[in-house]
């Protein structure tokens, strides 16, 4: 854990590095624009004209766009112009994002998506979330000596491989709110594939970075150019392969992915190597994803929505909660006891989520307890000025089972993307292939994800107690990803937002929260702000970001040093004003925003 936590930190080092106007885009909540600008990176984009990363920003009357590469809003864009839906313009954001951000997202991994139809004004929640084999059991990162793998072990090898999800769950979310033909969607992701693609910043320093997952066969294999060294930026990029894969699935549907060549590649993969996967072309076959009403809950004079565990949404809509008990929409990011405030509703949060949030086919998640107004009462009265010396311990919400606390650790690995189309249609989608490029396995252009290591590798704690999100067959790992929708009372469409970022995601999408309803800021300004991420006796946080002086008042207040944290946040986020929407993206990473 020691060395994933240090690797974790270099992750971040390197992330802000590499992203060039990372750091100084993320200074903007406290320095003025034309610094920020100025250091800000802009490439050209391959085959398409030069595509500027500022402003990150935009607002625009009819639709908008945000997502992680300029290359995917691009994608978007088209299909919203030539009359797509939102659910069209995901699919072609998806195929181009597990392209040109490989490390994040793509044909083998999941994800979540929350969607609001402006029609019905009602909110649904997919889950495309991997899936454990039938073969899987409480022991899979289990070694022979009985404890728990270590974790690189276990994410290198095929055991760490889950059903993938992304394009099944995108394939019923475009059947059901689809307007153009699903074949057509994949165009530019074809055609950045057979003629290559511009690295960015962001990819290159992944492909260079010290990550054990960089340094897999498959990856060096990808990355490397004829001459044996590694792409860097600005080099092109080619994958004939993935603009294969694409065209099956363009032909066939999921079923291009989930049955046949692909499949039957996929199975060989994982079962190479020291601890090979169980997955037959059953599991692949079987794979199905859920739909269901999100979770929604009042919050202020709105209605935020999220979908279901295993999402841990019902984590920060805890949180929110609880914030709403203190007068931090008075402070503002300026008042240090505001940022208190946040890291202990975020204590408090993980606590709770990381007793009871699993995957609720195989247990009890206590959902309504953990929202009800009185216990939601009774936690936020340890919300105080200062820090509280010890972390908080979880809370007994009503109808809770007795559930161990678990040893489930998150990575690098996703993306985030918010889509509002011409009829008033939103998604708000976290894709992911869990930690950066996956398991480092590639089949057929596409790395595999290793998205069952999101389980908790002890199944039980000391105490006895089974653990929530412990392994099993055919379960879904607990996810930290949680894509909001903010509705009004009346149903009307307010907000999407979400990022990446491991179980900091939670962090990341309530401090937007709370910049942009409580301290009204506009949505590149709050996404902009201090990440804080509290959880147990840790907290990580940018020093650099806070106005002069809240760093030294927090050290009065029961927060003396601000570490850094594993993955740094890549929230987007689009909110509805007057005349159009506001669209933003986080500095700290590659994305944009644009609209028409
Ligand atoms: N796999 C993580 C989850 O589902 C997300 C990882 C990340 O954000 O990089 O919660």
């Amino acid at each position: 854990m020691i060395q994933r936590r240090s690797l974790r930190f270099t992750a971040l080092f390197a992330a802000l590095l590499i992203a060039g106007g990372g750091l100084a885009g993320s200074l903007a909540a406290a320095k003025p624009k034309a610094a920020a600008h100025a250091a800000a990176p802009v490439w050209p984009l391959a085959g398409d004209p030069t595509v500027p990363i500022e402003p990150r920003a935009a607002f625009a009357p009819h639709v908008m766009v945000a997502a992680a590469n300029p290359l995917a809003v691009q994608a978007g864009l088209k299909v919203l112009k030539a009359g797509g839906s939102a659910a069209d313009a995901a699919v072609a954001i998806q195929a181009v994002l597990g392209l040109v951000e490989p490390q994040s997202s793509g044909l083998g991994g999941g994800a979540y998506m929350t969607y609001y139809d402006a029609k019905t004004r009602t909110v649904t929640a997919y889950d495309g979330r991997e899936t454990a084999p039938a073969g899987a059991g409480p022991d899979l990162f289990v070694g022979p000596d009985g404890k728990p793998l270590a974790f690189f072990t276990a994410l290198l090898s095929g055991r760490s491989t889950g059903v993938p999800g992304a394009i099944a769950m995108l394939s019923l979310v475009q059947h059901e709110h689809g307007k153009l033909a699903w074949s057509t969607l994949f165009a530019d992701g074809q055609r950045l594939g057979d003629g290559g693609f511009i690295v960015s910043p962001r990819l290159a320093g992944f492909v260079h970075g010290p990550f054990p997952e960089s340094k897999a066969p498959d990856a060096v294999r990808y990355f490397s150019k004829p001459d044996g060294r590694l792409v860097v930026a600005g080099d092109r990029l080619k994958n004939p392969a993935y603009a294969a894969s694409l065209r099956t699935i363009a032909a066939e549907g999921p079923k291009g992915l989930l049955e046949g060549r692909i499949a039957r590649d996929i199975v060989a993969r994982l079962h190479e190597g020291d601890l090979p996967s169980s997955m037959t072309l059953a599991d692949l076959a079987g794979y199905r994803p859920r739909a269901e009403k999100a979770l929604c809950n009042p919050w202020k004079t709105y209605v935020v929505c999220t979908p279901q565990p295993e999402s841990s949404g019902v984590s920060l809509l805890q949180a929110l909660a609880m914030l709403e008990h203190t007068d931090i929409d008075r402070r503002g990011p300026t008042d240090p006891v505001s940022w208190v405030q946040i890291a202990e509703a975020e204590r408090l949060m993980y606590a709770d989520r990381d007793r009871y949030v699993g995957d609720p086919m195989f247990v009890g998640v206590p959902v309504a307890g953990l929202l009800d107004p009185a216990y939601v009462a009774s936690r936020a009265a340890a919300i105080g000025q200062s820090a509280a010396p010890t972390p908080p311990s979880f809370g007994l919400p009503p109808m809770a089972a007795a559930m161990g606390p678990d040893a489930t650790s998150e990575a690098h690995g996703t993306s985030h993307m918010v889509i509002v189309d011409a009829d008033g249609n939103v998604l708000s989608m976290t894709t992911t292939v869990e930690s950066i490029f996956g398991s480092g396995r590639m089949v057929d252009g596409f790395f595999l994800n290793n998205q069952l290591t999101d389980f908790s590798f002890s199944p039980l704690n000391p105490d006895g107690l089974p653990a929530a999100n412990a392994v099993a067959a055919g379960k879904r790992p607990r996810s930290s990803m949680a894509p909001v929708i903010v509705l009004d009372r009346s149903g009307g469409f307010v907000a999407a937002l979400g990022s990446p970022g491991g179980s900091s995601i939670l962090s990341y999408d309530l401090k937007t929260m709370i910049g942009v309803f409580d301290w009204k800021l506009p949505m590149q300004q709050a996404i902009a702000l201090p990440n804080m991420v509290a959880r147990g006796a840790s907290f990580s946080s940018e020093p650099e970001l806070y106005a002069p002086g809240v760093v030294a008042a927090l050290k009065t207040r029961g927060i003396p040093s601000l570490g850094g944290f594993g993955e740094n946040s890549g929230v987007q986020g689009i909110i509805k004003r007057k005349g159009g929407y506001e669209g933003g993206a986080d500095p700290r990473r590659e994305g944009i925003a644009r609209g028409f």
